[in-house]
């Protein structure tokens, strides 16, 4: 039998070639997918929004797993040897990444892929770096689409990484199942150091780098545990629990995905996984309603006008922000009356 000849392949033009390409599992069509719903013309958003309409009913199926940590912790280590452990256990994994200061300014590139060289040429892994800032609704935005596009396309376990700064932590918990906090081994002094914040977030934390110094790693294990038990767990069901790792050594990372479906098994009997779904859904909704919002605002050519001026005014004390943020709201139409 002889085979057609191969006609050069031409980017896809329809919704229904992106939808197609994406269920198939084409890598490439996958990434032209993330391309287009990463697109910030404003000629894109349209079909971009046909093809994740239809894309939807697909997505839903994975582990949605967020991984966070300062620089160093060890993060991208971790996630190409746990990225690879899964993957040989026949799962297809994606690593997303929530940079936001990953901007023209410079900064760390998250998920890059000269970070994860093995886990890059995975044929079941698929590694999309932080997409820049500037865009429409912002990285939040483009992130969980990708996750969509991602699972549509087949990828069961996504992995989205960040870096240590509040903001971006508290977004990728608002779009992820499962919220793991890497920490440094190193006990009481550094714990002092740590935000509150980001442990009320964790689902489980993982003392990284216990094969330097085990000892040290079992204290620091200690301290977050006494430190997570004086504080409110976040589900009734599901007491974050401590545990030591090394992403270099491959310890420890059997037992956190042991504890990943756990948690997803008790959630889903009690029902808060849905309905933590459920709520991530209805605040993404509104997280672009305010997007748009504010951005219809800004381009106002009323407000665009009187915004320098307003702004400078606020600033040094001139105008009491109560009165700017009227102006402008009436510089776009908007008064107290409606
Ligand atoms: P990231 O900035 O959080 O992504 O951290 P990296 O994965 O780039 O790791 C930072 C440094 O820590 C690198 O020099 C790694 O080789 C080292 N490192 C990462 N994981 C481990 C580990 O489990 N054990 C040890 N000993 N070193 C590690």
């Amino acid at each position: 039998m002889t085979t057609p000849p191969t006609s050069p392949r031409r980017p896809p033009k329809t919704a229904d070639d992106y939808v197609e390409g994406v269920l198939a599992g084409d890598r490439a069509a996958l990434g032209r997918a993330i391309t287009l719903v990463e697109s910030r013309a404003e000629r894109h958003h349209a079909l971009a929004q046909e093809v994740l309409t239809r894309l939807l009913p697909h997505a839903g199926k994975a582990h949605r797993i967020g991984i966070s940590g300062v620089p160093g912790v060890g993060k991208s280590t971790f996630i190409e040897t746990f990225g690879t452990n899964l993957t040989k256990a026949g799962h297809k994994v994606a690593v997303l990444a929530v940079d936001p200061t990953s901007s023209r300014s410079g900064g760390s590139i998250l998920g890059d892929k000269t970070r994860m060289a093995k886990l890059a040429a995975d044929e079941n892994a698929f590694i999309r770096p932080s997409p820049t800032q500037g865009h429409l609704g912002g990285v939040n935005r483009v992130t969980r689409e990708t996750m969509l596009v991602c699972e549509a396309a087949g990828f069961d376990v996504v992995l989205v990484e960040t870096v240590g700064t509040g903001q971006s932590e508290t977004e990728v918990a608002d779009m992820t199942d499962f919220f793991l906090v890497l920490m440094l081994p190193g006990a009481g002094d550094e714990l002092q150091g740590v935000k509150k914040g980001i442990l009320e977030l964790a689902d489980l934390v993982a003392v990284n780098k216990c094969d330097v110094d085990e000892r040290k790693a079992r204290g620091a294990k200690r301290d977050y545990e006494n430190a997570l038990h004086i504080m409110t767990p976040a589900s009734p069901n599901w007491r974050p629990p401590v545990i030591t790792i090394s992403g270099i050594s491959n310890i420890g990372l059997d037992v956190l995905w042991d504890k990943i479906v756990e948690h997803r098994a008790v959630l889903t009997e009690s029902g808060e996984l849905p309905a933590k779904r459920r709520g991530q859904l209805r605040h993404w909704m509104w997280a672009l309603v305010r997007d748009r919002l504010v951005h219809a605002l800004e381009v106002h050519p009323n407000v665009a006008d009187r915004l320098p001026a307003i702004e400078a005014a606020v600033a040094d004390g001139s105008l009491p922000p109560t009165r700017g943020a009227e102006e402008l709201l009436a510089a776009f139409g908007l008064t107290d009356r409606n």
